[in-house]
């Protein structure tokens, strides 16, 4: 994506800080290296009823310990506005969170389609070897709630056991 009105977001460790549970494998890392970007055309003012945006995100591979790379995650403002994803490479996980803090993952896989409900929680995980590009649209309306996430964070975490991904209930 490029030109106008695509805009880009670049997030590094040093960002992420908070959402890793390993603190002793973080210091060890580069906190300068970039686990995803987002580029996102929005043809419209946030906030707009009735527009939509469209995203893409490139989620780098790798692990803080035992954890994949993952995005911040969110809720939207607008608890009724809901998003698709869909994955264009790579291979992931999208974690899903309900309002009451429920949390499952859906695997993805070069051309699977996710539709995410607006109470719900998201976020990106990486488990593959490759970089995970997803494909997203959600309303122009949604907005954004990171405070919530930033509070409590999800109720699981992704992390490989024996090679494998795993959702370890926590928290
Ligand atoms: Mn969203």
């Amino acid at each position: 994506m490029s030109g106008e009105p695509v805009q880009e977001s670049l997030k590094t460790l040093q960002d992420l800080q908070a959402v890793f549970n390993d603190r002793a494998a973080l210091a060890s890392m580069d906190a300068g290296s970039e686990v995803y970007r987002v580029r996102w055309w929005a043809p419209v003012q946030p906030g707009t009823e009735g527009g939509l945006f469209w995203g893409v995100t490139v989620l780098q591979p790798g692990k803080v310990g035992d954890e994949y790379f993952m995005t911040h995650g969110h809720f939207h403002a607008n608890r009724t506005r809901a998003e698709f994803y869909g994955t264009v490479s790579g291979n992931g996980v999208l974690v899903q969170m309900s309002a009451d803090r429920r949390t499952w993952g859906e695997t993805m896989t070069p051309g699977s389609l996710h539709y995410v409900r607006g109470e719900n929680a998201h976020r990106l995980v990486n488990t593959g070897d490759l970089p995970l590009v997803v494909w997203a649209c959600w309303p122009s309306d949604a907005g954004y709630d990171y405070s919530t996430i930033a509070e409590r964070g999800f109720a699981a975490r992704l992390v490989e056991h024996d090679g494998k991904p795993v959702l370890l209930e926590g928290e």
